[in-house]
């Protein structure tokens, strides 16, 4: 049939879980945690079940939770958004992701995407009848070339999409970039979208250098979270958007028309989590950190050299020690002989690098998770 999305097919993420489970191999594969979300939380939400919060939420989101991201926002980042004009809560990153291009990009546009890129986002861009420009990421460290994105932006360009710390490559941006972005888009009608689900995740002392610590770059920003990443239920679909009010404005119509609101009694619980245990949070990168670091450790006795992880929750590793098929035949080989499920990296890029041989594994999961993993990458030939 004559559509829209002709070229859009199943999801790598769906592709590789169901080959995992049919191989019944260890799905390191997408990215979610295999551990349950802390207890409080699931108390929170029995409670706000029982309380009868069953019936819509507020367009916007309960204001309870509103505040809550406020607080939040000024205690980590040191500017508190307004809960009643800046905050709206989504059905998890995806949906507010899908919004902001909705609200803002009109057809014949251009979006500029940085490659390796979260493949919700081109999808976006061609329902709103744009375009998206692919820039890539360094292919080593995944670090921005500035001076290419700049000349990536013409009369066209509406939105920058970044994504820090990076999926898949956990590459953080820092605050120098963050300054150089702020320049190249300084006198520009170009709104930034900027994809901070996993915002929490960063180690060895590293700070996130949010889009809303930059007072230039907030003006013209929907900064995105998710609270799957952060609270280890991506299955609820919960997140929200931060942008200012004349931009949330425009955000909020299509959110009321697309969902018009999310989950009640998930936003009671999150407004009473955020707000009693925000050392959940706080200690999210050392979680991480600890199962990184043990990860990775283990890495070194296999063939498989593991890239540097500066945050995320996704380790890259370099498999050319092992094989040399190319990504997508080397993930399904490794997941269907192996029994070990990874996500190849070509599905997150317009042009994927030549001769790239690298593939992302999740270490969001148990140590059991892991060690079985590790079991089996170290019988690799
Ligand atoms: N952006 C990035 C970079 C992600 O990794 C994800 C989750 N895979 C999302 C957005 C979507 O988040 P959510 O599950 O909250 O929709
Ligand atoms: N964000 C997850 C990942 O990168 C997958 C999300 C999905 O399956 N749609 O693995």
């Amino acid at each position: 049939p004559d559509t829209k999305l002709p070229k859009v097919g199943t999801t790598i993420f769906t592709v590789m879980s169901q080959l995992a489970a049919e191989h019944e191999a260890v799905n390191l594969g997408q990215g979610f945690p295999d551990f349950p979300v802390p207890p409080r939380l699931v108390e929170e939400l029995d409670r706000a079940m029982r309380a009868g919060h069953n019936q819509y939420a507020p367009m916007t989101g309960i204001p309870a939770l509103r505040q809550a991201i406020a607080a939040k926002t000024a205690r980590v980042y040191g500017v508190r958004p307004d809960p009643d004009a800046e905050i709206t809560v989504t059905s998890g990153a995806t949906e507010a992701i899908f919004n902001a291009v909705q609200a803002v990009v009109r057809a014949g546009e251009e979006v500029i995407v940085l490659d390796p890129a979260y493949d919700s986002y081109e999808p976006a861009i061609e329902l709103a009848g744009a375009r998206a420009v692919h820039v890539p990421l360094d292919p080593r460290t995944f670090a921005p070339d500035w001076r290419r994105i700049g000349d990536a932006i013409g009369p066209k360009t509406r939105m920058l999409m970044i994504n820090s710390p990076h999926n898949p490559s956990g590459a953080m941006l820092s605050a120098a970039d963050m300054d150089t972005l702020a320049g190249l888009l300084r006198d520009t009608g170009i709104w930034l979208l900027s994809d901070e689900v996993y915002e929490h995740i960063v180690f060895d002392g590293a700070r996130h250098e949010s889009a809303l610590r930059h007072p230039e770059l907030r003006e013209r920003a929907f900064v995105v979270s998710s609270f799957g990443k952060t609270y280890h239920c991506t299955g609820w679909k919960l997140g929200y958007c931060i942008a200012p009010p004349a931009l949330s404005a425009e955000f909020r119509k299509v959110h009321q028309y697309n969902v018009f609101c999310t989950f009640a009694p998930a936003q009671h619980a999150f407004a009473a989590m955020l707000e009693a245990e925000p050392e959940h949070y706080e200690q999210l990168g050392a979680f991480y950190q600890a199962k990184r670091d043990r990860f990775r450790e283990q890495l070194l006795g296999t063939k498989l050299r593991p890239l540097p992880v500066p945050g995320g929750y996704f380790q890259l590793v370099d498999y050319s020690a092992v094989s040399d098929l190319d990504d997508v035949a080397f993930c399904r080989w490794l997941t269907s002989e192996k029994g070990v499920a990874a996500i190849p990296l070509s599905p997150f890029y317009e042009t994927p690098p030549a001769g790239q041989r690298l593939a992302r594994l999740c270490f969001a999961k148990n140590a059991p998770t892991l060690d079985a993993a590790i079991e089996r990458l170290q019988r690799l030939p």
